[in-house]
């Protein structure tokens, strides 16, 4: 069965007011989505109720974070149980601003991920190199490094309720995004991981999206490479162009 389509939208720290939220929300609920595109957005965890009151129901709306543990004292933190009692379906875990700004390590980010799967949340797994380790031809290994914590505390069943974000470090908010070719190739390299370290069936059917400075213009291109699987989308997701993003292979 082909892979569906994925694109989400991660507003970051964005936006600042409740308007310009509403106004986020209208753009999509007037626009015309490609139906066959699974399309998520993840807004602040302030915004995660209110806007999943505002948006059309075929846009799903995620968590940027959670933490492991379902309640206790870890003040700021959200659980996973809490996501799931409120319906939000999805939760990004190991985004680079995570792993970079807030110590996040590959460690955490698997039992992070194991907890919200648990929770019965699906998991937008983020990994991905900065350009010194690109340019020192690390690339695949430290993917595989970032995987390997979560292959090993996941069951193959698990691996239903995950899509893996490549976000090169160095493509995202930069403006500089990777080739159509650079993609595709760090795309089969964790596919070809995933055959191995899991299974050719979890290899076959895990959704491998792109992320890092995807606009309009380029992700028509991007879109066409057999192992891009969709896009996770940052600063363009807060501008009318994402639905151009979510159209891609129209
Ligand atoms: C992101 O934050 O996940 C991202 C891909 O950002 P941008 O599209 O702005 O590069």
């Amino acid at each position: 069965m082909p892979r569906q389509f994925f694109v989400g939208g991660n507003f970051k720290m964005n936006p600042i007011t409740r308007e310009s939220k509403l106004a986020l929300a209208k753009t999509l609920n007037d626009a015309q989505i490609d139906p066959s595109v699974e399309v998520v957005i993840a807004p602040p965890a302030i915004y995660l109720l209110s806007l999943r009151e505002v948006i059309r129901p075929d846009v799903k709306v995620a968590a940027q974070n959670a933490h492991y543990k379902p309640n206790g004292a870890f003040t700021g933190e959200i659980s996973p149980a809490m996501l799931a009692d409120a319906q939000i379906p999805y939760v990004i875990l190991g985004h680079s601003e995570r792993r970079t700004l807030f110590h996040e390590t590959s460690d955490l980010v698997a039992q992070k991920t194991r907890a919200a799967i648990e929770t019965g949340l699906s998991v937008i797994l983020c990994v991905g190199e900065t350009l010194a380790e690109r340019e020192s031809n690390k690339t695949t290994q430290v993917i595989e490094e970032q995987l390997k914590p979560v292959v090993d505390t996941l069951s193959e069943e698990q691996w239903s309720k995950i899509v893996v974000a490549y976000e090169p470090v160095w493509a995202i908010g930069t403006g500089k995004v990777a080739t159509a070719a650079q993609a595709q190739e760090t795309h089969a390299a964790i596919r070809a991981f995933l055959a191995k370290a899991v299974s050719p069936a979890v290899s076959e059917n895990t959704r491998i999206i792109y992320g890092g400075s995807v606009t309009a213009a380029n992700c028509k291109e991007l879109s066409k490479q057999l192992d891009v699987d969709g896009f996770l989308v940052g600063g363009a997701s807060l501008k009318p162009e994402f639905v151009d993003i979510i159209n891609a292979r129209k």
